[in-house]
């Protein structure tokens, strides 16, 4: 079978890259690269933040079927690393964030945190270091047999630590205009600012994503243009990095061999609806449509998928794209690439879930079972403060902003709470399954300090 090379630029909006529409040249490398390739212009990632999502990713399920929605579970098996094995597929990883190692212990048989350091020092190199070691990888096992490689970007993920160089390409608002505990704490330019800043304002990231959610801070629009400003810096710094990984996968002569896959985790609120970050109550397209560029043997060159996919169905179709065998039966007909298939896909949140299905889309409230009744309370309180708790429909082709709400439309967001009821309620699905797994303490501190340090809690 064919290679596969998966690339996974955390927090990356679709729509903030030339080969997605936007207007700034944030990407020049990737939309070299979806140019000769396939471009999914509705792939779905399974939730709205890092730990399900790629649990999803990795497993083909669903969070309502894995179960993982925090750093401290895994899922413990997956078919799609069965399959991997079964056809003696050598496979390798390197990450930027070091829970990796933990969340995909299980599924992924080789994964390199390439740093220690960045819940401590937020490196500002950590792309180059993700590419330098995937490149390594490549020059020792690129010849040695088919082989299934993923690379973990940190991708525009706050805070916005950047190399000078790349540090101020976009926009001319100038720091000194904007709120300075904002600038300490989206752009930190030296190690102890980081430290005594989360200490000093206890909480962070995440607090200043809480008291912009509830309404107690406000972003002027020169604050808000420089965070966007911020966000592309990093977009096109790690757009030039995972340009290193595809000029070495042709200096290597590996690409008439290799299916090449670039994803985003997940998106990001840049207060389209009032929010910002990503982990938080919304399903809004801003936080959970991803990029999805596929570029490998056989594949035509600028096709573009309009149709709504899934991240759950991504392993499973590359799979059969690389040619694999011992396929389970229910990935044996995936085509991504066939418009006329008209399947939902779903996305499920800690606090809501989400189906599309054609052009339309219904969100609705629904916590996750496995919380317990305080939690639950907490969080149905914190959703009816927000007023959160209604449904909302949108016509994705004509509103793709989702800024008209048609949950007035009964028969219509009646059909479609059918669809996402069935869904919820339907047993663990046939490809596979995963348990979250209990930690020991000492493992639970560790992850927990930098879940704190990246701004969660
Ligand atoms: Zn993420």
């Amino acid at each position: 079978m064919h290679n596969i090379v998966l690339i996974a630029i955390d927090t990356q909006r679709p729509d903030h890259l030339g080969c997605y529409g936007y207007d700034r040249p944030t990407s020049p490398r990737l939309d070299a690269f979806a140019a000769a390739g396939a471009t999914f212009e509705a792939l779905w990632s399974a939730s709205n933040f890092t730990a399900p999502a790629f649990t999803s990713l990795f497993t083909g399920q669903y969070p309502n079927h894995h179960g993982v929605f925090n750093f401290q579970s895994r899922a413990e098996s997956s078919p799609v690393s069965d399959c991997l094995k079964a056809n003696g597929v050598r496979m390798g990883g390197a990450v930027a964030f070091r829970f990796f190692n933990r969340l995909l212990g299980k599924v992924w048989s080789e994964v390199e945190a390439v740093t220690d350091t960045r819940s401590f020092n937020y490196d500002k190199r950590l792309p180059a270091a993700v590419s330098d070691a995937g490149i390594e990888w490549l020059q020792a096992h690129g010849h040695e047999g088919p082989f299934a490689l993923f690379l973990h970007f940190d991708g525009p993920h706050m805070p916005y630590r950047l190399p000078d160089e790349h540090a101020h390409r976009f926009g001319d608002v100038s720091a000194a205009d904007v709120p300075a505990d904002i600038v300490d704490m989206l752009f930190p330019q030296h190690l102890e600012v980081v430290e005594q800043g989360h200490a000093r304002r206890g909480g962070g990231m995440f607090a200043l994503t809480e008291a912009v959610d509830r309404g107690r801070r406000r972003l002027d629009d020169t604050t808000l243009q420089w965070m966007v400003d911020r966000y592309d810096d990093s977009v096109f710094y790690n757009d030039q990095q995972v340009g290193r990984v595809f000029d070495a996968i042709e200096d290597l002569n590996l690409a008439d061999d290799t299916v090449v896959c670039v994803i985003s985790d997940h998106g990001e609120e840049l207060m389209g609806h009032g929010h910002l970050s990503h982990a938080g109550i919304h399903l809004y397209d801003d936080v959970i449509r991803t990029v999805g560029l596929v570029r490998g043997p056989g594949l035509p060159a600028g096709r573009r998928i309009a149709r709504p996919t899934s991240h759950v169905q991504l392993w499973p179709w590359l799979l059969r794209l690389a040619g694999a065998d011992h396929l389970p039966t229910t990935w044996q007909d995936l085509d991504l690439l066939n418009e006329s298939l008209t399947s939902p896909v779903f996305c499920v949140g800690e606090f809501k879930a989400a189906v599309r299905c054609g052009d339309h889309k219904l969100i609705r409230r629904r916590i996750i079972p496995q919380h317990g009744l305080v939690k639950k309370l907490r969080l149905w309180a914190k959703m009816a403060l927000l007023r959160e708790l209604g449904d909302e429909l949108f016509d994705m082709a004509a509103d793709p902003a989702e800024t008209m709400n048609l949950a007035s439309e009964r028969s219509l967001r009646d059909r479609m709470r059918r669809l996402l009821d069935e869904h919820l309620a339907s047993p663990v699905a046939a490809i596979g399954l995963s348990t979250a797994a209990d930690l020991d303490a000492a493992e639970k501190a560790r992850i927990e300090k930098e879940m704190k340090d990246l701004g969660y809690m």
